[in-house]
């Protein structure tokens, strides 16, 4: 079995997403190469074969051209999967080398089962595991879905790679979106609200626990999608990414859209009713409770000690 891992690189650095991706390989027992329109000056840990084309010479965005130089390291390794991130540049380029290949697609692989890989579907409720029909499947990886067992290491043997087709765009460079409301990316405290606070006049317990605890309050997608709580407050890999020192999940279940963007947290507590709640792999304490009972008596005692 073998893999071809294709890193990105953004704004001149090495995304960390290339570990995820080197972890893919490990967690399938498969055997890897890489490909990176890259720098030698920024070059991943990884002990295997990197093909490398100058981004000076290609830039970090050409659809047409990264296509052209993956197809022929694609023919030259013949690799079972080609493994992209699901990001921007993988939702782009990913089905342009599946129809090239005429190869078999999967977007947003979260996990590897009995040997195959596994999607999430209706709202990530339910999973679904896959068997490419053809001999080649093409992947994008969810975000934080993935992780490298030991520390990276080693150094990769570079080979260089080049094309002649020409480009047909000129890529301009990115654009940081405008910074709307609250940085919680900043916060030493987020205290964030699921699904399971019921209805938005429940935001109110929410928000006086992170009041009490001097932090920020966050929410996951369904929130936020129900225009309970501002879009710049939403927490996952459509939100923001968050690493504070405590992150007190309430009402969430723990989807790996929501996991990935706050399982960087220092502690995690999580309140919910049901005590098998995948929030409860990555929480520190799990309370097995309905928040609307449990949070005003915890909001209360944290205000008395802090008299
Ligand atoms: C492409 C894509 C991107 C996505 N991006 C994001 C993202 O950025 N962020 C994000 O959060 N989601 C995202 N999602 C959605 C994600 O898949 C989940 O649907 C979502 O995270 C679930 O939110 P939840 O945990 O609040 O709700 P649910 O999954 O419905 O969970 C509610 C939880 O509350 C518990 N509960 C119910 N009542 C109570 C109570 N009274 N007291 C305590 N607990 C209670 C339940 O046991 C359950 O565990 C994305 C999905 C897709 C497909």
């Amino acid at each position: 079995m073998k893999t071809l891992l294709v890193a990105e690189y953004r704004d001149g650095k090495l995304l960390n997403s290339t570990y995820e991706l080197l972890a893919f390989a490990q967690q399938l027992g498969a055997d890897s190469a890489m490909f990176l329109v890259g720098s030698d000056t920024a070059l991943p840990q990884y002990n295997g074969t990197l093909y490398l084309a100058d981004v000076g010479k290609y830039s970090e965005f050409n659809p047409k051209v990264h296509k052209q130089l993956l197809l022929d390291v694609i023919a030259e390794e013949q690799p079972d999967y080609v493994v992209f991130s699901h990001s921007s540049y993988g939702w782009d380029l990913a089905p342009r080398i599946s129809l090239a290949l005429g190869a078999a697609h999967a977007s947003e692989v979260v996990e590897i089962a009995d040997g195959v890989p596994v999607l999430p579907v209706c709202n990530a409720k339910l999973r679904r595991q896959i068997k490419s029909k053809t001999a080649q499947l093409v992947i994008t990886l969810q975000a934080g879905a993935f992780a490298l067992e030991g520390e990276p290491g080693g150094s990769p043997n570079l080979v260089a790679i080049d094309t002649d087709t020409a480009a047909q765009l000129e890529f301009g460079g990115y654009e940081e979106a405008e910074a709307g409301g609250v940085d919680l990316s900043k916060a030493e405290v987020i205290v964030s609200a699921g699904r399971g606070i019921g209805k938005p006049d429940n935001m109110g317990i929410i928000q006086e626990l992170a009041k009490a605890l001097k932090g920020e309050y966050g929410a996951s997608r369904p929130v936020v999608d129900a225009e309970w709580v501002d879009r710049n407050r939403q927490v996952g890999t459509t939100g923001q990414t968050v690493s504070p020192k405590l992150y007190v999940a309430c009402g969430i279940s723990g989807a790996i859209q929501h996991l990935a963007g706050m399982k960087q947290s220092e502690f995690v507590v999580a309140i919910n009713t049901d005590k098998d709640a995948p929030i409860g792999e990555v929480a520190d304490v799990l309370v097995v409770a309905d928040l609307k009972e449990f949070l005003p008596l915890f909001t209360k005692k944290i205000v008395e000690c802090r008299k």
